[in-house]
């Protein structure tokens, strides 16, 4: 079968002598895996830089029995300034590339994490905000790995007053379950508000929320535990953002 869709590149790397292959996440097939063949031999066969998170129109040659397809067309339509990012940007475009792959399944559309990658980047192409806490938040929640954060994992009560972060266990405990975990950290009342605001709103109100440093860090300690668990390790660009500059080629 033909595909014909919008997407952004996830992934590239580099296959045999001439060839390359790359995740995209499309906007009507989800993550999809292509072999973009002989791309290495001569660049000018597609019309696209191949950079992280550009926006590219692809068609593809889907097929059953397999995971990577062979892709025909690749044309950009955005590189959305990350053709010379600085490194602060290339560094928080690369976590966002990751985190989806990572956490998306293949061939599962899912326009509404299309929608938020789109609004991340016009809103990372506006500026250098550091707007990953609120990616973060809204992908969990649309993959299906939302945190537990209205109520204690462990025994279900609603959580009122006295709130514990289990690294070990990927979520809230409440205050009589959390000698279960001498590890288990107090969280914030704002840190709980904030995240369950960010989930609830648009993007662009999300991004109007003015965050207090310390519920900020805080945030940026508990979804990056909670991420890490349920990938099962701790993402590459999750290192210091000067570290990335490795990542790059
Ligand atoms: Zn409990």
């Amino acid at each position: 079968m033909i595909c014909s869709t919008p997407a952004f590149l996830l992934r590239a790397f580099d296959f045999r002598e001439t060839s390359k292959i790359v995740t995209f996440f499309t906007r009507d097939f989800g993550k999809v895996k292509g072999i973009l063949k002989g791309v290495r031999k001569d660049p000018r066969k597609f019309s696209t830089t191949l950079s992280p998170l550009s926006l590219n129109h692809i068609v593809f040659y889907r097929k059953r029995n397999t995971e990577i397809h062979l892709v025909g067309q690749c044309d950009q339509i955005d590189d959305f300034g990350m053709l010379t990012p600085s490194l602060k940007t290339f560094g928080f475009a690369s976590h966002i590339a990751e985190l989806v792959d990572c956490l998306m399944p293949l061939e599962d559309a899912h326009a509404e994490v299309f929608e938020l990658i789109f609004d991340f980047l016009n809103t990372l192409k506006g500026g250098t905000a550091d707007t990953r806490p609120i990616f973060q938040i809204k992908i969990l929640s649309l993959s299906g790995f939302k945190p537990h954060f209205d109520s204690c994992l462990a025994c279900d009560a609603k959580i009122e007053r006295d709130a514990f972060f289990s690294r070990s266990r990927g979520g809230l405990l409440c205050g009589r379950c959390c000698p279960t975990d001498r590890h288990a950290e107090a969280v914030l009342q704002g840190s709980i508000a904030t995240l369950l605001y960010i989930e609830r709103s648009e993007w662009s109100k999300a991004l109007r929320l003015n965050m207090s440093s310390q519920i900020r860090g805080q945030l940026e300690g508990i979804l990056t535990s909670f991420i890490n668990f349920h990938v099962g390790r701790a993402l590459k660009t999750s290192r210091p953002v000067h570290e990335l500059i490795d990542l790059a080629g």
